[in-house]
């Protein structure tokens, strides 16, 4: 990193109880532009005492925000959206410095997508149901208490806004901590919100590292509830820490999805479709669509189609209407990321597109990769790459098709082509993820999204995200 440049973006503050200060050990953090390896902004650097007064704030918090008639917190939150909305162009620019994300992506999906999930949220809260009738039974459904909020780097304002747009509507108050790498996005949603005359406490900022203020979090005793994004060894370890509490454990995790191209989908679109679904965010999705699975028949085709597609697709600096890919989010990823590249390579596979060389000087980029020729077991094919790396394979019917799909750990999400909508739906119900778009179908803001197996145990988004912060109780009359 070069020396920290001038910037609007030197925030030192913690959130705690509606008052920004300065963390206890008084940390700051550097934030990086991907992009340029330039440091564009700081962030504080929060600690465990850091973590026992926001805890504390939230608990305090709770004991109004929780019984707070559902319409009145919509009114707030309402006013939260609209105080987020005005500080749309912000939001972008923000994303596109700490992500290093496109600036039309950054517009159409970090921030549009974020704030659609936020509105279905709005809109969602009169589906739960918040009373029923079971026999002689009243059930209600309750804030659950404090909800730990830990989010990932990749999609910041999106990942935040998906658990706490949740728990906030829920009536849970929240402590959050945004990745140390994108903290930037997260400092807006707060000062949006206190905007907005969020009460008090509500909602409680502590950014800094994972193995601290996570830790600190997430061991926390008055903690109700867990709600984490990111890697599945660390959502492992976090649901360790918390079982000695019987803490409920939200997890969002990994993904090794498979976009699967039926014999009569039109190639047209599903080649490149699920080519850029693999490199959406320079591939740094949890969703991602890294494996493309074809007819044998179909292989060399699709390879010269996903090949162009590739090829096509236009990398470089962040902050141009046409960059499709911007870099990935560190030096660390890049290595990692071709890191797998140059291992399936030395185990024989092919690369059609891309490659480990650096397409474009300055920050961390990678160009968009095809890899063919990798078996089932192959590392590149069973490991989460988290960069633009799409690997194809063939196979022989629908069959193997299905099988090689779940062939996987993970379970977060898939595509099905076909020209037949009944086919590609009666594909997407034998496939073990917890989300499959057909044929090209449109993000849906209010359906659930979490994972099978290793991709997760929760769900996030609309009522189901909601009910993540909720607590039942049934009353007998
Ligand atoms: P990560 O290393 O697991 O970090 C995620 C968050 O957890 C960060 O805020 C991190 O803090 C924190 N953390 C790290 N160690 C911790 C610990 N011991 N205790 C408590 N918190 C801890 O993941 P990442 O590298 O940021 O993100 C990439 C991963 O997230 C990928 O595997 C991706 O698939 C997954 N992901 C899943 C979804 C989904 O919805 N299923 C969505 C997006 C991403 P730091 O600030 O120190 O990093
Ligand atoms: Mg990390």
């Amino acid at each position: 990193m070069t020396s920290a440049l001038v910037t609007l973006r030197d925030r030192t503050e913690i959130l705690v109880d509606g008052a920004w200060r300065r963390p206890v050990g008084g940390g700051v953090t550097e934030v990086e532009d991907p992009a340029t390896g330039t440091v564009v902004g700081t962030s504080a650097d929060a600690g465990p005492e850091d973590v026992d007064a926001a805890v504390a704030a939230a608990r305090r918090a709770f004991a109004g925000w929780s019984v707070t008639p559902l319409e009145q917190r919509l009114h707030v939150l309402r006013g939260w959206l609209d105080r987020l909305e005005a500080r749309h162009d912000l939001l972008v620019d923000t994303i596109v410095s700490e992500v290093g994300a496109p600036v039309a992506l950054a517009r159409d999906a970090h921030v549009g997508m974020a704030l659609d999930v936020l509105r279905a949220y709005l809109d969602e809260a009169r589906a739960v149901h918040w009373q029923e009738r079971i026999g002689s039974s009243l059930v209600f459904r309750e804030a659950a208490g404090v909800a730990a909020c830990i989010t990932p780097w990749n999609w910041p304002l999106y990942q935040v806004l998906a658990k706490i747009g949740g728990a906030l509507v829920a009536g849970s108050t929240v402590v959050l901590k945004p990745a140390e790498l994108t903290p930037l996005s997260a400092y807006l949603l707060a000062d949006a919100a206190l905007e907005a005359g969020l009460p008090d406490g509500v909602l409680n900022l502590v950014p800094g590292s994972g193995r601290v203020v996570g830790e600190a979090m997430v061991t926390h005793p008055d903690v109700d509830v867990v709600s984490f994004t990111g890697s599945t060894g660390v959502g492992v370890r976090i649901s360790q820490l918390a079982a000695p509490d019987v803490k409920r454990v939200c997890l969002e995790l990994g993904g090794k999805s498979a976009s699967i191209v039926l014999p009569d989908a039109d190639l047209d679109r599903a080649v490149p479709a699920s080519v850029q679904g693999a490199m959406l965010n320079s591939g740094q999705t949890c969703s991602a669509w890294s494996r493309l699975l074809v007819p044998h028949s179909l292989v060399p085709e699709v390879l010269e189609r996903a090949a162009a597609e590739a090829g096509r697709m236009t990398v470089g600096d962040p902050r141009r209407d046409d960059t499709e890919l911007g870099p990935v989010a560190s030096a660390t990823q890049r290595a990692t990321v071709t890191g797998f590249v140059e291992r399936a390579v030395a185990a024989g596979a092919r690369v059609v597109a891309g490659g480990v060389d650096q397409p474009r000087d300055g920050g961390y980029f990678v160009a968009p990769t095809v890899v063919t020729d990798v078996g089932r077991d192959a590392e590149i094919v069973r490991e989460e790459v988290f960069g633009p790396v799409v690997t194809v394979q063939g196979y022989i019917d629908e069959v193997e098709a299905v099988a090689l799909a779940n062939d996987s750990s993970y379970g977060l999400h898939g595509a099905v082509w076909s020209g037949d909508q009944e086919r590609a739906l009666a594909v997407a119900r034998r496939l073990r993820t917890g989300q499959v778009d057909l044929n090209g179908a449109a993000f849906n803001p209010a359906a659930p999204f979490g994972g099978y197996g290793r991709s997760g145990n929760g769900r996030e988004l609309g009522r189901y995200g909601i009910e993540e912060f909720l607590e039942t109780k049934s009353v007998q009359l």
